[in-house]
């Protein structure tokens, strides 16, 4: 691979470029496990389990989905929050040469169903909280089976012990009715042999993962990511950004593992330096805040919204966040002030990042050992190449002009599932039209300016305009809709809807909101909803998102 000119100003002992072993991606966890088999690999609400006993659990669960049918190429879903099982479930199928498809747990019923219909998946493994609404979602589209946990389970083996874990009471569901279908994942685990089991597979070319993201076509498209994309982008994050190979790291785990940004950088991450994961199944701000100062991890990579929430903690200076070494922000832009304040209260460093899912996820991070520019995702990683180009013709533009931003390098996937028209869009000679504008300073540093295409970022999370205007569009009094983001000083920005109601409607916002609400996970929901006569559009009678968006910003300028 080609290494990255502007690495050439750097010092000889920063490395141009990294060895990536080809390997099952499982295999940090099993070399970890091998060599520091008493190291704790997860800490989960006060439990630990060292990586000898995840890796039994992960051989486990790997020969149970083996007696149960799974072979190399099947795709397996995860629907849980950041807990054990998840991990043992991620890494079990990964040994046998499953596909993992992560599904967020905020999903309603309609979005489930999209996601096992469109990856194929034979199985999902979820917890008791959650299964109503997988089992909704499977009405129209059977699995094979469904595995399911609760957060009273709890490993590891093989002790055989159950510990039980406080419930808190919103966390728990009804009792699960097991069955030859509906199976209990500690009954599996139990069951199964502890034998190392492994399949073998073509790092390069078989997939890790198909990981969801939000597509222009309304519903999410599937990101074909290979164990190679995976393995190379966990060591290019891990040692450009902390620098070490093996280390005693604490990883803060409050990103979710169901995105790949946390899949990569809290949980590939750990396990490829015998790390520990403090895992955080729900972001909850005094939560976290008990977890820092009681715990204290070295590492809290995160969104701008989980750093805004420490800084705006009224008692925030009651806690000890000394412990904090090193953040790396992505998903959205970090505000300075929200970086200045953030390295102020804890004393470690906050830099930020770039990705997007399909480049697993990131190309772009700053790197606080030699240089770092404020506002600046950073330059491209090791072994990663990136240009501003113009965004219709595709040529590459001089330094300093605005274009859109594309990379090449071994972390960008390998197509999307099953869409062979967005792949030629999408992927060029290699090179991965990213959708974002952006510029370049004569340093080779990169800066985002705005979003090509019209995803929202609200509290960290995604949202795909097409998707929620669908939604609305499906209510009887709806004419028209469009939905875009405005902007918010917490959330980073709002969803908000523009209604044309049909004639003689007088359909109110509540019961719009309520209408999303069945259709939409929480995040994806209009917070602000505006009603019109009519909106503004194209000649073609497109509507200009634009726009609105435009209007929103003036009134922002003139408040
Ligand atoms: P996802 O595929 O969910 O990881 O979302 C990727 C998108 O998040 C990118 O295409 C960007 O639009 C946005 N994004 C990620 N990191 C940043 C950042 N540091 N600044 C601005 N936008 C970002």
């Amino acid at each position: 691979m080609t290494n990255n000119p502007w690495l050439d100003q750097y010092p000889e002992e920063v490395p141009h470029s990294y060895d990536y072993p080809r390997q099952n991606l499982a295999k940090f966890l099993v070399h970890s496990a091998t060599a520091h088999p008493q190291h704790i690999a997860l800490d989960f609400l006060g439990k630990k389990i060292s990586y000898a006993n995840l890796l039994e659990s992960v051989y486990r669960f790997a020969n149970a989905l083996q007696s149960l049918g799974v072979r190399k190429g099947d795709r397996i879903a995860i629907m849980l929050p950041n807990c054990p099982q998840g991990v043992i479930a991620y890494y079990g199928t990964l040994l046998i040469g499953g596909i993992v498809v992560m599904t967020n747990p905020l999903y309603v019923p309609r979005e489930i169903e999209h996601q096992l219909t469109d990856s194929g998946a034979k199985i999902i493994v979820t917890m008791d909280a959650l299964v109503e609404r997988v089992h909704k979602a499977m009405e129209r589209r059977p699995l094979d089976y469904t595995i399911v946990t609760s957060m009273k389970d709890y490993l590891p083996f093989p002790k055989n012990v159950l510990y039980p874990i406080k419930a808190k009471k919103d966390g728990m569901a009804a009792r699960i009715e097991y069955n030859e279908r509906v199976l209990s994942f500690v009954s599996l685990l139990k069951n199964a042999a502890d034998t190392p089991v492994e399949v073998s597979v073509d790092p390069e070319e078989d997939l890790a993962l198909i990981q969801y993201t939000g597509g222009t076509t309304g519903f999410a498209k599937g990101v074909m990511l290979t164990h190679m994309n995976l393995v190379s982008n966990t060591i290019q994050a891990q040692l450009w950004c902390y620098r070490t190979k093996i280390a005693y790291e604490k990883y803060l785990a409050a990103l979710p593992f169901f995105h790949v940004f946390g899949l990569t950088v809290l949980l590939n991450q750990a396990m490829y330096i015998a790390g520990t994961l403090i895992l955080i199944p729900r972001f909850q701000i005094d939560d976290v805040l008990k977890t820092i100062h009681k715990k204290k991890p070295t590492v809290f990579p995160g969104a701008p919204t989980m750093y805004i929430a420490v800084i705006h903690h009224p008692e925030v200076g009651s806690f000890d966040l000394s412990s904090i070494q090193i953040c790396v922000s992505g998903a959205a832009p970090l505000p300075l002030e929200v970086q200045e304040r953030f390295e102020k209260i804890t004393g470690g460093k906050l830099i930020e990042g770039y990705g997007l899912t399909e480049a697993s996820p990131v190309t772009h991070a700053n790197n606080i050992w030699e240089k770092r520019k404020q506002g600046s995702i950073g330059i491209p990683f090791p072994d990663t190449l990136a240009r501003i180009v113009h965004p219709e013709t595709g040529e590459e533009l001089p330094i300093g002009e605005i274009g859109e931003l594309v990379v090449k390098g071994p972390q960008v996937m390998k197509g999307y599932w099953n869409r062979p028209e967005e792949n030629e869009r999408t992927l060029r000679d290699g090179w991965l039209f990213t959708g974002d504008l952006a510029r370049m300073d004569e340093e080779g540093f990169f800066y985002i300016l705005d979003r090509r295409k019209d995803m929202i970022i609200a509290g960290g999370y995604n949202i795909y305009p097409r998707e929620v205007e669908e939604v609305l569009f499906e209510h009887p009094d709806v004419e028209e809709a469009v939905v875009a983001g405005v902007k918010d000083p917490y959330r980073g920005e709002n969803v908000k809807a523009y209604i044309v109601l049909r004639k003689g409607s007088n359909v109110t916002e509540q019961e719009l909101k309520s209408w999303c609400k069945e259709r939409l996970a929480v995040y994806k929901v209009p917070k602000i909803y505006e009603f019109r006569e009519s909106l503004p559009k194209t000649l073609v009678g497109k509507v200009l998102r634009r726009k609105l968006i435009d209007e929103e910003n003036e009134k922002l300028v003139n408040q």
